[in-house]
């Protein structure tokens, strides 16, 4: 008899090359795959401290978040459909005014669902008191790799956001040294760099050679704006990317989120360094623009994808992979008659291995693999949108959703089953989350209603 932790059985997988392993069985043991294969070649003598039924069920790798913001979760409802600038006006006042409980309460709601959605590991970009968005990513279980938000200067930023450079370094190595490579791994503390306009040139170096010296990695937005670009070319003569790579921050260990504005130098400069540029279509189509994905995959960038955080859309990575393959599509597939510039499954590539290499992690997750760690979500597929077809794969980037999401397994730990939390009251921690929407809305001043009803 040999025991594994937990037993998927009889399930359809997806494998690294996006083809289905039928009627298989996967075998989890101390966080990691250790056999995936046909049920039929099974010794019988596995058995499961757990076992799943897979049957009607679709095993995918867990989905990866490569850019959001936790602290924003209470911000749902007071961005959209608002005049400029919603920077200065809404999300300042509410990230110098949150306390350390409501951070807590909004990023617990923020992590459930980001489980309840397929997602396991997130990017977090940085906001305030980030050290509570750690606890919530280690007390749910989820992978996260998080940072703390820095600026130094910045005309609508106020003197309590900014802090000094050596300030700001220390305050992300505290986080470092508290979090970085807690709950066995699963939490990575990462510097971050707000954005080109709100950093000085000092702060970037600084950044730049501490997060070597600590062998971890640099988060930042990147060619997000028109203005961003303006004041990189009128203040230093250079593009963003230029400038990032000016003080040496362009790596494998660097994320520039959106990379909408990038010129085709500059992509092919983020390229030669192994950066990674993730988009976040929701935002980018919103207030942004189109990026250009299809160049940048021809030019064999790292690509990943991200929400933005929930203050826009619900956190759903398959909104995002089928809102991106449509808006390149429209943009640059129609006026050529190309049908497939940005291909369906290169798509979910970049919400999987592409987020993987984005965080440094492509040999632990992104797919699934023996040896690589236990990071599977399950899908219910017998579902009138998801069955029959004749190429699963597809059909699921095509049609599935967070209501698909059936159970999740995270470093080989079963967080939710048949769409329940194994340890969380659902309902708790969405009215915890209200009361601290409450606080800080008052606190910064948001336009919440008279009599606010959670
Ligand atoms: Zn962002």
């Amino acid at each position: 008899m040999t025991k594994v932790d937990i037993l998927i059985d009889g399930c359809e997988v997806l494998q690294p090359d996006f083809s289905i392993l039928h009627d298989a069985v996967i075998l989890i043991k101390d966080g990691v795959i250790v056999k995936i294969v046909e049920k039929s070649e099974l010794d019988s003598s596995y058995t499961g401290e757990l076992t799943i039924e897979g049957d009607g069920k679709l095993a995918i790798p867990g989905l990866i978040d490569a850019h959001t913001h936790a602290t924003q979760t209470l911000l749902r409802g007071s961005v959209v459909d608002e005049m400029p600038m919603i920077w200065a006006r809404i999300l300042v006042p509410f990230e110098s005014s949150i306390k350390p409980e409501e951070v807590y309460a909004g990023a617990m709601l923020f992590c459930l669902e980001n489980i309840k959605a397929g997602i396991t590991t997130f990017a977090d970009a940085g906001g305030t008191h980030m050290a509570e968005v750690c606890k919530a990513a280690i007390t749910t279980g989820m992978r996260a790799i998080i940072t703390r938000s820095t600026m130094d200067q910045g005309e609508f930023i106020p003197d309590s956001m900014k802090d000094s450079v050596d300030v700001a370094i220390a305050k992300t190595e505290a986080l470092y040294h508290a979090f970085h490579g807690a709950a066995n791994e699963r939490i990575q503390v990462w510097f971050g760099l707000r954005q080109l306009l709100t950093t000085t040139p000092a702060l970037a170096e600084a950044i730049s050679i501490r997060s070597k010296e600590l062998n971890t990695g640099v988060h930042a937005h990147l060619a997000e704006h028109f203005d961003e670009v303006s004041y990189s070319l009128t203040n230093y003569k250079m593009r963003p990317a230029e400038w990032f790579d000016h003080y040496g921050l362009l790596g494998p260990n660097f994320i520039g989120a959106h990379s909408i504005k990038l010129s085709d130098g500059e992509i092919e400069l983020l390229r030669d360094r192994d950066a990674s540029a993730v988009h976040c279509p929701v935002s980018n189509l919103r207030s942004h623009g189109f990026s250009k994905t299809p160049f940048m995959v021809t030019r064999g960038l790292t690509i990943g994808l991200g929400t933005d955080g929930a203050s826009g859309m619900r956190l759903d990575m398959f909104e995002l992979m089928r809102l991106l393959k449509n808006a390149m599509q429209a943009r640059y597939g129609i006026e050529i008659n190309d049908p497939i510039v940005l291909p369906l499954m290169a798509v979910f590539k970049m919400a999987t291995m592409g987020g993987a290499r984005a965080v440094m992690q492509e040999k632990h997750i992104g797919s699934l693999e023996i040896g690589k760690k236990a990071d599977v979500v399950l899908l219910a597929i017998k579902s009138l949108h998801l069955s029959p077809t004749a190429d699963l794969p597809k059909t699921m980037v095509l049609a599935a959703g967070p209501s698909d999401v059936n159970d999740v397994i995270i470093d080989g730990q079963c967080v939710l089953k048949d769409r329940h939390f194994l340890q969380f009251d659902e309902d708790e921690i969405r009215v915890k989350a209200g009361e601290a929407l409450l606080g800080v809305g008052k606190s910064a001043g948001l336009r919440l209603p008279s009599v606010y009803t959670q």
